[in-house]
């Protein structure tokens, strides 16, 4: 009875639309229950498959993924795969109506995974492991992709040329680091790019910043600047920054016309007596005016990053006013204003507690 009762519960989690599979265990009962039921098959539209200790069979695997002929969501993490593994498991996989994509695996092993699923539209590139000559994005294309996050070197290989939306770009390694800002800026400001977010990670020393992505994007609503590490520690250049000119912080922000939501995170100090709100307050509108015609009413700033007085504000324009606020406010790539996306979380299936 308590076998048929569990059973009958796993029967009703198995037709839920979306599920997380972390464990060998919930992948047979998954695999099984598509095998037995037409309507299991065609009823999964999203698959998380992340992994941390140990690895699923690719043979479970490429059955719930070859059976999953509806899936528009994929998303594998498993970090223990050999690179043998991922080639096998990509082999002839095909996923007709795939529009969200991200998995750990070395990009040589992706390239031609995603020339076969030109109906793309959502891509999370994660760390690269091979080298550039082998990374192989440069031969890729997607012609319905809109929102991309991958590290900076395969994302410029990515880029030319194609329609986007909103771009994530990180430096994770050295190679990532050696590509020239101008590089990127080149590659998003072809006209079939019309960005509107961009989150990107900046250099203390990148004065210009500010003005070249206004010149590259000057669509964004959303940006998103995070500092790396600074390497200079020289004293009188350590805290100099860009917006330390707030004047011209001022005139380039204005040119983004477009722009409603600034994040920025630096470890530099961006008031003396960090949380005074009056003196928070000062520089915002130093840098946007309370009069004067933009849309930009929601600015995050983290600052004194890494050190004890390490701050995150949040501010909001009302009625042509300034105000801090505890509400957080900042943007995120995947939750920006026009994402489309959407999940429900009652028709979510969890997969540990079977
Ligand atoms: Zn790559």
């Amino acid at each position: 009875m308590v076998n048929a009762s569990k059973l009958a519960f796993t029967e009703v989690r198995m037709s839920n639309s979306m599920h997380f599979v972390n464990s060998g265990d919930y992948l047979s009962t998954l695999v099984s229950a598509m095998r037995r039921n037409a309507d299991i098959r065609g009823r999964i539209k999203a698959l998380h498959v992340s992994f941390r200790f140990s690895e699923p069979s690719v043979k479970q695997l490429q059955s719930l993924l070859r059976m999953a002929s509806n899936l528009e969501d994929l998303s594998l993490r498993i970090p223990e795969y050999s690179r043998a593994r991922w080639g096998r498991l990509f082999q002839h996989l095909r996923l007709r109506r795939l529009e969200l994509f991200q998995a750990s695996a070395p990009h040589f092993f992706l390239a031609n995974f995603l020339n076969h699923h030109p109906t793309i539209k959502y891509l999370t590139l994660e760390s690269c492991q091979t080298t550039i000559d082998a990374c192989g994005m440069a031969t890729v294309s997607l012609p319905q992709l809109e929102e991309l996050s991958a590290p900076m070197a395969c994302a410029v290989e990515l880029i030319g040329g194609i329609h986007l939306n909103r771009v994530k770009v990180t430096s994770q390694s050295e190679r990532d680091e050696a590509v020239p800002i101008t590089t990127f800026f080149a590659a998003i400001s072809h006209p079939m790019t019309p960005l509107t977010s961009l989150s990107m990670d900046f250099n203390s020393f990148d004065y210009n910043l500010l003005w070249r992505i206004a010149r590259a994007a000057p669509l964004l609503s959303a940006l998103k600047l995070q500092e790396k590490p600074p390497r200079l520690s020289v004293r009188g250049v350590r805290w100099r920054r860009a917006w330390n000119n707030a004047r011209q912080w001022s005139k380039d922000l204005a040119s983004l016309s477009r722009l409603k939501h600034f994040d920025l995170a630096t470890y530099a100090p961006v008031v003396k007596q960090a949380g005074n709100e009056e003196k928070e307050l000062a520089v915002v509108c130093g840098w946007v005016p309370e009069s004067g015609a933009h849309m930009l009413n929601n600015i995050t700033l983290l600052y004194g990053k890494g050190s004890k007085s390490s701050t995150l504000s949040f501010f909001v324009r009302r009625e042509g006013r300034w105000l801090k606020t505890t509400t957080d406010n900042s943007f995120n790539i995947h939750n920006s204003d026009d994402d489309s996306s959407d999940s429900d979380s009652s028709d979510i299936a969890e997969m540990t507690d079977l």
